[in-house]
């Protein structure tokens, strides 16, 4: 069904057409003629489908022309990153509009948002503890509020945000439209969807574990000591246009970034102690392709829409399953290919098989080829305590971090670009045999037959 189809205005399918999307994606189809209903919506939806437009779209079809009451739409968002890509994409599809949004968010001085709110804003997309801070001070009020969206609730949830929450819904007026998007609905969420929402219709794309289709897995066992040899090696053999490197701590996101940068990549950093415009900077420079290499906490994994990530490299193991389903979202948006790698050492067979148990689905260890797996490791190997295991929903930036070897000469990119077409057919399969999938193109591109990483949901992991 075509966007026109929707029951949008033309000024909105312009919108989306000049942003050159063709279809509508399956949230979209099920979303957007249920919120131009008006009704309450819970929408739990897997990262990276569409969700920013399948609720945007007909909520500007439904504000009419910009009205100076004070904002009749609040957005409600868990990270400042996910509130300015919201923001941005309010003002995209409503480029042939006169509605005005506002960006609220922490991190950044308070002089710029209270003036924009000032002016009137039809649309506010915010992060909860500045709003909270505003409404104290009278800067806006939410006494013309018309829809309430609560987006990324497990995550809000996560970051302990929830009772903020409940106070700003409390705040809101008691005749109004609420929409509430979730990737999980475990009890805690459902009580707060109670609280918010009224005889809502309920909508799930996909299951709420599941990983990105256009996703191509593979786990990589290495020792501690060899760790970011092994990642050096494959950043060096692999075809990537840009690629996020995961690591738990903030700590270890500094050093693996400072000795990336040692090794000659072009490399940007994103996590919480960093400042808001440091942030932004990585962000921008990243999306510019400034940068190839991004070094991130989960901080990122959540949301960020990044066209062209084309892996994402799991440098130390997410602590929760859940983590793993959001870091690798980043990649294989919008069904475009993309390729998640997770390094993982012999402690971690038990996060590998809980992460295997979550998405359903067994992923294929393989093994570099060409790399020295007895290599001695450059620096003496200082293993990481084994911190136990997260339980899904749960969440933390820890500040000790992974040791790693220093970047072996040879190593250095120079060669990589020469190499490409190596690419990742340097892998083998190790440990388990293959399930007999059938892979995806891209991969197979890469990868001779019999090598190939399967993707979670087939065949073992299909439902
Ligand atoms: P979201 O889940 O809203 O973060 O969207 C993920 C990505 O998909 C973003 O880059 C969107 O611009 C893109 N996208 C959303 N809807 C469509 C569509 N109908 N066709 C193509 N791309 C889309």
């Amino acid at each position: 069904m075509p966007f026109t189809k929707l029951g949008l205005y033309s000024s909105i399918v312009r919108a989306v057409q000049a942003k050159g999307y063709g279809e509508p994606t399956p949230i979209q189809q099920q979303a957007i003629p249920a919120v131009l209903t008006r009704r309450d919506l819970i929408a739990s939806a897997q990262t990276g489908t569409g969700k920013t437009a399948a609720f945007a779209l007909p909520i500007l079809n439904r504000l009419g022309p910009h009205e100076a009451t004070g904002p009749r739409v609040l957005v409600l968002e868990p990270t400042r990153e996910l509130a300015a890509q919201v923001d941005e994409a309010f003002r995209e599809f409503g480029q042939f509009t006169d509605l005005r949004t506002a960006l609220v968010h922490g991190g950044v001085g308070f002089g710029k948002q209270r003036a924009a709110l000032r002016k009137g804003s039809d649309i506010v997309v915010a992060t909860v503890g500045r709003l909270l801070d505003l409404l104290r001070e009278r800067a806006l009020t939410l006494d013309h509020l018309q829809v309430l969206v609560l987006d990324e609730v497990d995550r809000m949830l996560d970051m302990g945000f929830i009772e903020g929450v409940k106070t700003i819904v409390s705040l809101c007026p008691h005749k109004r439209q609420t929409l509430f998007f979730s990737a999980t609905l475990p009890p805690q969420i459902e009580e707060v969807a109670r609280f918010a929402l009224r005889d809502p219709q309920r909508i799930a794309i996909g299951r709420a574990r599941s990983v990105t289709e256009s996703v191509t897995h593979a786990m990589y066992p290495v020792s501690q000591g060899l760790k970011f040899q092994l990642l050096l090696a494959l950043l060096e053999k692999t075809e990537f246009k840009s690629v996020i490197v995961f690591t738990r701590t903030k700590h270890g996101a500094d050093k693996i970034a400072a000795q990336l940068k040692e090794a000659g990549h072009s490399v940007t950093l994103l996590h919480g102690n960093r400042s808001q415009g440091q942030r932004r900077d990585a962000l921008a420079g990243f999306k510019e392709g400034r940068y190839e290499v991004l070094v991130a906490t989960d901080i990122a994994a959540r949301g960020i829409d990044i066209e062209g990530v084309s892996h994402v490299i799991n440098y130390d193991i997410p602590l929760s399953p859940d983590d793993y389903v959001h870091r690798i979202g980043r990649t294989g948006r919008a069904a475009a290919e993309g390729d998640a790698f997770t390094l993982f050492t012999p402690r971690e067979r038990d996060e590998v098989k809980a992460i295997e148990r979550f998405i359903r689905a067994e992923i294929p260890q393989l093994k570099l080829k060409g790399f020295d797996y007895r290599a001695t490791p450059a620096e003496p190997v200082r293993e990481h305590a084994h911190h136990p295991r997260k339980q899904p929903g749960a969440t933390a930036e820890r500040t000790r971090g992974p040791q790693s070897g220093a970047a072996p000469r040879e190593n250095r990119p120079e060669k990589k670009r020469h190499e490409q077409s190596k690419s990742a057919s340097q892998s083998q399969p190790a440990g388990r045999p293959h399930p007999k999938g059938k892979p995806g193109a891209h991969w197979m591109a890469k990868h001779p037959a019999g090598s190939s990483p399967r993707k979670p949901g087939s065949p073992r992991g299909r439902r």
